[in-house]
């Protein structure tokens, strides 16, 4: 096979039947979410890169290392979105947010980041998410979670797990810096090369690090919110204890902090237990944020999270299937003579009965168009020559019995109906 003809590597392409557990995905957020009031919000996947780069902030490694970022033909600064949050909330600023207003609303749809690929890493990945703008208390931190949960329940996937944590508030964080510090300071020897950067630059993103030599020292951290002060710590109880009302199950994570900079308070993550997820087992990650916008001073605070589509879709047990495929034919039209014409309506008027039809539009001998049809996986072909097309008939071949009938065209819906079920 041409190496060409090849999707870029961490990249596919999709077929049924595997597109249509896709959609299934996509109609189970439409219906969770609404019972909550979210409602679909399509964003583009290019923005001006300064969105991206303000709000998931200049020290993460999605900025840093993982940006899709190109100059367009005006000299400007574009980058494919590396995730769903910095967009949506710029769509929501500019269609204008009244102080204390809240917008709940959901997205689905391809994300890019310059990661190495492996299984369940990608390039052009995607993302179901939610964003419940525009307020700040701890209910809609558990109800956004207790959304999340009931989403996955929907879907029937269990081994789920529930990581909660915090990362405090701002104002509590610097002092809480020093306190990180200090402890990884003293063990800065041991941490990898990037890590001892990030002690200078951002301690916090030290948590985040996958190196197994740092995963050790990470271990015996202090907990985020013991070095956080009073605001962050009584958000989280109530967190807590709102999660705890709704009977929504967690494992508190101490010092899970997520890899973006633009969370405070609540953050968490739902973790798969699942065999076919192996190292890559995150299946979602989300939490409360304030996201800084270009050109403006105010932050926009909210509460989302974002699922990976295809972790899902792993979790759920559906294989890739690089092969091209079709939707599924139920009726075969062939036709003989000069009745191509007569054939090709009489096929719309099957499809307007909600039968799935493939009308033959090669002139091929009736022994070529019934190898066809067995092709296709047809259950019935409908044959029509001159004469039938004359007499207004038509003639029925059951594939499997090879039993054929000659019958009024007008008798053919009930016809076909019995030979294929309800329909
Ligand atoms: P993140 O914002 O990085 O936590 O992403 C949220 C979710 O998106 C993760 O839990 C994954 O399920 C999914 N995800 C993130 N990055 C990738 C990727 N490169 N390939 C596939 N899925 C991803």
């Amino acid at each position: 096979m041409a190496k060409t003809l090849e999707p870029i590597p961490g990249t596919s392409d999709l077929w049924e039947p595997e597109v249509s557990q896709w959609v299934r995905l996509e109609n189970a957020a439409r219906e969770v979410f609404s019972l909550y009031g979210y409602g679909e919000i399509r964003t583009p996947v290019f923005e001006r890169t300064e969105v991206f780069v303000g709000s998931i902030g200049e020290e993460t490694e999605v900025v840093q290392k993982e940006m899709y970022t190109f100059e367009d033909r005006g000299g400007r600064s574009l980058t494919l979105r590396p995730e769903g949050t910095a967009g949506v909330l710029r769509a929501i600023a500019y269609s204008g947010l009244q102080q204390g207003e809240e917008k709940r609303v959901f997205y689905t749809g391809p994300m890019f980041r310059g990661e190495r690929p492996a299984a369940g890493r990608r390039r052009q990945f995607h993302q179901i998410g939610v964003e419940a703008v525009g307020r700040s208390n701890p209910y809609m931190d558990a109800e956004c979670i207790a959304m999340a949960m009931r989403y996955l329940d929907e879907l029937g996937l269990d081994n789920v797990r529930l990581l909660l944590n915090s990362r405090g508030v701002p104002e509590e964080r610097i002092q809480a810096s020093e306190g990180m510090r200090a402890y990884f300071s003293k063990v800065s020897d041991a941490l990898c090369e990037d890590c001892q950067n990030r002690l200078q630059r951002n301690v916090w993103r030290i948590l985040d690090c996958k190196q197994e030599g740092c995963q050790e020292i990470i271990e015996n951290a202090p907990a985020v919110l013991s070095l956080m002060g009073k605001e962050s710590n009584e958000f989280f109880d109530e967190v807590v204890s709102q999660l705890d009302t709704m009977g929504v199950k967690y494992e508190l994570a101490p010092r899970l902090v997520r890899g973006l900079d633009y969370y405070e308070h609540t953050v968490f993550e739902l973790v798969s237990d699942s065999e076919q997820l192996g190292a890559q087992n995150a299946l979602a990650g989300g939490g409360r944020y304030q996201v800084s916008l270009p050109g403006s001073s105010k932050k926009v605070p909210g509460v989302g999270f974002a699922l990976g589509m295809e972790r899902l879709l792993m979790a759920l047990g559906v294989t890739e299937q690089p092969k091209a495929s079709m939707a599924d034919i139920q009726v075969y039209m062939a036709s003989l003579g000069n009745a191509k014409q007569a054939a090709f309506s009489l096929a719309e008027k099957v499809r307007s009965w909600g039968i799935h039809v493939f009308a033959e539009n090669e002139n091929k001998s009736m022994k070529a168009q019934m190898r066809a049809a067995n092709k296709f996986g047809a259950t019935a072909a409908l044959i029509l020559g001159d004469d039938e097309s004359a007499n207004n008939t038509v003639i029925c071949k059951h594939m499997e019995t090879g039993e054929q009938v000659e019958l009024p065209q007008a008798d053919l819906q009930g016809h076909l109906q019995q030979i294929l079920g309800a329909c």
